[in-house]
């Protein structure tokens, strides 16, 4: 099913801003065909983007918000119809199947209408009359947001900064990745063209322009959401020049299984296996790391090489009966495959899990088939790092509290999840180092956007989602207005 590839072109100040430089994405499901092409944009091509930015950010801070939300609105109806296009090349670019990249979709357009249902409320100003006078605590506008996003979730990571950004009066530059560049474009056109030229404008490429993103000084805020060692070079380019930033980075969620688990409820154990291996493990938030209690250790392992084998089936995303496709690219291939070899190396067992549904397919794309690694230490780095891929260690713990200190000896704190009897669980989840601790589910299965998601530790800083993720693209402006009584401890 070979199409002609598709072309993307950045844009800056609302038009399409060409490039000769073209880079193609190739299909991770059969790498031979290209997608489309996405500019490699330079570092002068980015200034300009800033610069139409920054200009922009004057006139467009004072605009009602009113407009801003009616805009917005325009641009989740592009989307919606948008729908079945984008996600038929999201899946083609990216390897995730087709449910999942409207899921994806889905998950934007539910937050894009959250922004817009809470924003006016969220960023009124709070007017306060005292015994001094009267305070005015008002929400402004932060100014150039850069924006730069991963190729995992390509579309809701950065929808999930577009729209706060907007809404409150910010101007922005987005750079998407260049392993999942196309789909995300066609979002960014359809919600630009319902805005005034430059208020939201897209470039391309790799670190250089990222590097310009960071560092120029009329950017105000970042918004990143990447890897860890990234995110080092980021915070090192923006300390010259003081920036905002919101840092959503990488995690190694540990999945705590209680001794008072269920292992007969098979839901509860599919969950847990959708946890580990949606998007073919390629989550920031997925479970990267299981410990059960020793107790029921054997049991556990069996029941859940059954829900997995009954669960997994490897194959072309655009196969309705596949549930895990290709992984984005070779290089996370061979990392993954190092980690699990690795682990092999040092005497792991390593079970495969599922079905392979086309085996020339499998041949042919960037595939892997999930597997489970026991018998892992907790010091191998298929333990320790983040494996980013289709496969899970599995470990025994001896009591709650060794199962804490496993779960908090790390240097990521995003999600983690406990799985148990409930008051149980949540007595366990409260010692979590994490953003977010799920009881009995895990990953995007126990997310929500009305609620507030980030990491601790290594894994970030700041708040996306909820309201607190409109609010971190406002600054806190307190317009005070006293009584002019004259202080007692100062002299005339
Ligand atoms: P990455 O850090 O390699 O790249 C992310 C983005 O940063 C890309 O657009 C890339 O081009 C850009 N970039 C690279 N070098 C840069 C530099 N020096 N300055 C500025 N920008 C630069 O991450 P990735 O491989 O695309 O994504 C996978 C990682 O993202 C994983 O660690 C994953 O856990 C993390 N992630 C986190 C979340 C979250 O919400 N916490 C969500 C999804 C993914």
């Amino acid at each position: 099913m070979s199409e002609s590839p598709i072309m993307i072109d950045a844009i800056i100040n609302g038009e399409k801003y060409k490039v000769d430089n073209q880079a193609p994405r190739e299909n991770p499901t059969h790498p031979a065909e290209v997608v489309g092409y996405a500019p490699v944009n330079t570092r002068e091509d980015t200034i300009k983007a800033i610069d139409v930015a920054y200009d922009t950010f004057i006139t467009w801070r004072e605009s009602s918000i009113d407009e801003r939300i009616k805009r917005m609105r325009k641009a989740i109806q592009n989307i919606k119809d948008a729908t079945p296009e984008i996600a038929k090349l999201l899946s083609r670019e990216h390897g995730k199947p087709l449910y999942d990249s409207e899921g994806e979709i889905g998950v934007s357009l539910m937050w894009m209408e959250y922004a817009c249902d809470q924003v006016k409320e969220v960023i009124k100003s709070d007017v306060q009359e005292h015994d001094n006078g009267k305070t005015i605590i008002a929400r402004d506008a932060i100014g150039v947001v850069s924006a730069i996003t991963p190729w995992n979730y390509p579309i809701s990571l950065s929808t999930i900064k577009i729209a706060p950004a907007l809404l409150t009066g910010n101007t922005m530059v987005l750079k998407p990745s260049p392993l999942a560049p196309l789909a995300v474009s066609k979002v960014v056109e359809l919600i630009a063209k319902e805005f005034p030229p430059g208020v939201l404008n897209l470039v391309h490429g790799e670190a250089d322009v990222g590097v310009e993103l960071t560092s120029n000084p009329k950017v105000a805020k970042i918004a990143f959401t990447g890897g860890t060692e990234t995110a080092k070079h980021i915070m090192k380019a923006a300390a010259d020049t003081i920036k905002h930033m919101t840092l959503e980075l990488g995690g190694n969620d540990a999945a705590i299984v209680l001794d008072d688990f269920d292992i007969q409820d098979e839901k509860a154990m599919r969950r847990l296996v959708i946890s580990n291996f949606l998007t073919a493990g390629q989550i920031c938030m997925i479970a990267k790391r299981i410990y059960v209690h020793k107790s029921i250790y054997d049991q556990f392992v069996e029941k859940y090489i059954e829900a997995a084998n009954k669960w997994i089936r490897v194959g072309d995303p655009f196969d309705k009966n596949v549930t895990v496709g290709p992984v984005n690219n070779q290089k996370q291939v061979k990392y993954v495959q190092s980690l699990i070899d690795d682990a092999k190396g040092k005497g792991a067992e390593v079970v495969k899990l599922g079905k392979i549904l086309d085996q020339e397919l499998y041949e042919e794309g960037y595939f892997m088939q999930p597997t489970v690694v026991l018998g892992a230490n907790q010091e191998d780095p298929i333990v320790v790092k983040e494996q980013f891929g289709p496969t899970v260690p599995i470990l025994p713990f001896n009591d709650d509290e060794h199962a804490i200190e496993l779960a908090n000896d790390s240097i990521f704190g995003l999600t983690s999840s406990v799985w148990g009897k409930e008051e149980h669980a949540v007595k366990i989840a409260k010692h979590i180092q994490a953003g977010t601790t799920m009881i009995n589910t895990a990953a995007v299965q126990g997310l929500d956007v009305r609620f507030p998601f980030g990491g601790v530790k290594q894994s970030g800083m700041g708040r996306e989602y909820g309201k607190e993720g409109l609010l971190a693209y406002t600054d806190t402006h307190v317009i005070n207005i006293p009584n002019t009584k004259d202080l007692p401890y100062i002299p005339e």
